[in-house]
């Protein structure tokens, strides 16, 4: 039988620098279901659908076939009909379509089994925001991360400064709180932690104090 742990929460807590590293540690596959949502999103994309327009949305869903891969490293490559679109899901246009296609049952229900399925043959670390409530509710281990708006503002506005793009603090904190009120609003798997998941809150850790708090909350529960 193999191991799935789900680690869900919102934008910002760090669930996927965190989940590939600890997975790394446990030698497990890691999941990113966010790259997911992403690529369905570059495909409405790139058919120019309207991000209001859920039946454009569903009426693409018969077209592409979306397969993950891992590279020698470990690290995950996604396949839109056979095309690597690994690169083009980060960009911002990719992450406001995936946000779009996310809300649409018909989206959640397409990728439901892809998912299930690699947690079947393979020990996995599944990220995401609904893995331990409706993807893997037996999950072994499930974690909600979380950290406060402004913590989590504070770490993407640091890391927009180091990478050259300018903003304010004000606006990512305002963002931030946009997102986080989608996710827990939107009527189709709103983010919440399960009833039975362990909250683990990184505010005052840093990137290696919560990566060691993930790995021993997993120890302990396996
Ligand atoms: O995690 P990431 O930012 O890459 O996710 C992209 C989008 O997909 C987010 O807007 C999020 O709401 C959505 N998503 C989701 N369910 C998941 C993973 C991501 O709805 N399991």
């Amino acid at each position: 039988m193999s191991i799935a742990i789900a680690i869900d929460g919102p934008a910002g807590a760090g669930k996927s620098t965190l989940s590939r590293k600890v997975a790394e540690e446990l030698s497990f596959i890691y999941v990113d279901t966010g790259a997911l949502y992403r690529t369905i999103g570059l495909a409405a994309a790139r058919k120019n659908i309207n991000k209001e327009d859920t039946n454009g949305i569903v009426s693409i869903l018969s077209e592409i076939k979306i397969e993950l891969a891992f590279n020698d490293e470990g690290a995950q490559i996604v396949l839109l009909n056979g095309e690597d679109v690994s690169g083009l899901i980060r960009t911002p246009e990719a992450s406001m379509y995936a946000s779009a296609v996310s809300a649409v049952p018909e989206v959640r229900a397409f990728l439901l089994d892809l998912q299930r399925n690699i947690a079947k043959s393979e020990n996995v670390i599944m990220d995401g925001r609904d893995i331990g409530t409706v993807v893997l509710p037996d999950a072994k281990v499930k974690i909600f991360l979380t950290a406060s708006a402004e913590t989590r503002a504070m770490r993407r506005y640091k890391e927009n400064i180091e990478k050259g793009i300018d903003c304010r603090y004000e606006e990512v904190l305002r963002d931030v709180n946009e997102r986080d009120y989608k996710d827990i609003h939107r009527d189709i798997a709103p983010l919440k932690p399960a009833d039975d998941s362990i909250t683990l809150d990184t505010s005052e850790l840093d990137f290696e104090g919560s990566k060691q708090l993930i790995l021993k909350t997993i120890k302990e529960n396996i």
